[in-house]
């Protein structure tokens, strides 16, 4: 049968219009009628659904190294050890960070021929990128002069929105998979975790912003003086800044281990997708 509309190749993208399905790809070999059943993970290129699970698999990692970097700072800072280790910790999680990102958008064979100048792989990138740049910038204002100090927090503020932003457009990419498994199950809860957990990470950052704003200004002069009961100023900031802070923390718990436990079902899906795609598409040898 001829193929009549625009088709691409699951495996190189080459359009197959005007073949017909027997034969193989003219420009990769592989067989046509693997690039004609639809989008179903399991039908698409085993090399590209291999790199989603590895970068998955390294985002879930990144996790784990988040964590042990947080209980590391937390010994070190008690017994006095270099700080030096914590940094290169946190230098190694958001290089981490970053190639899992670019893993998971790399881009599919067949859509890389159509895709729009502007769309989310690439949105996604641009912020994990920004972000990386941002916690950069946090760690550089510890040690720089006073003046650029205020500079660097600023930049790293914004550039944590960047990251934030990330998260979320992951996981719409990530849905995205969900919708191709398919796993309705799945798709849903990503739905969920999508808007919990920046909206826990939101209110953490907001929180902190006011409580650390007002810190600035309070060192500035303004409101000075403060005792133990504090300025009017820092009375505010806690009463404004904490509720916000309490209701982060716990929300980043529990949105964030439902996030893990996504990730492991999606690095699950891209396994078994591979795994079927790999005996699918195994070119038969003699037919070339
Ligand atoms: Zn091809």
């Amino acid at each position: 049968m001829q193929i009549s509309e625009d088709t691409p190749c699951v495996q190189c993208g080459y359009n197959l219009r005007g073949l017909t399905q027997d034969k193989s790809c003219p420009e990769c070999g592989t067989p046509i009628a693997r690039s004609v059943l639809g989008d179903q993970l399991r039908y698409a290129d085993p090399q590209w659904l291999e790199r989603l699970r590895f970068g998955t698999s390294l985002k879930l990692w990144n996790i784990l190294i988040a964590i042990v970097i947080g209980a590391v700072a937390a010994i070190i800072g008690g017994l006095g050890l270099p700080q030096a280790l914590v940094e290169l910790l946190a230098l190694v999680g958001a290089g981490l960070g970053l190639w899992a990102a670019f893993l998971i958008t790399t881009p599919e064979p067949r859509v890389l021929m159509r895709e729009d100048p502007i769309n989310l792989r690439k949105l996604v990138r641009a912020c994990a990128v920004a972000s990386v740049l941002g916690q950069f910038s946090s760690h550089a204002q510890r040690t720089a002069a006073a003046d650029i100090r205020v500079v660097l927090t600023i930049v790293a503020g914004v550039l944590a929105v960047a990251g934030v932003v990330q998260m979320f457009g992951e996981l719409v990419y990530y849905r995205r998979f969900a919708h191709r498994i398919p796993d309705a199950r799945l798709q849903k809860s990503t739905t969920i975790v999508l808007w919990g957990l920046p909206s826990a990470f939101a209110a953490l950052l907001i929180g902190g912003a006011i409580v650390k704003g007002v810190a600035i200004l309070v060192g500035a002069g303004i409101g000075a003086s403060s005792g133990p009961g504090g300025p009017p100023l820092g009375r505010a900031a806690v009463a404004g800044g904490v509720p916000f802070v309490c209701a982060g923390v716990v929300a980043v718990l529990v949105f964030g281990l439902w996030y893990i436990r996504l990730l492991t079902s999606y690095r699950k899906a891209f396994e078994e997708a591979a795994a079927d795609a790999r005996q699918f598409g195994a070119p038969p040898t003699a037919a070339r």
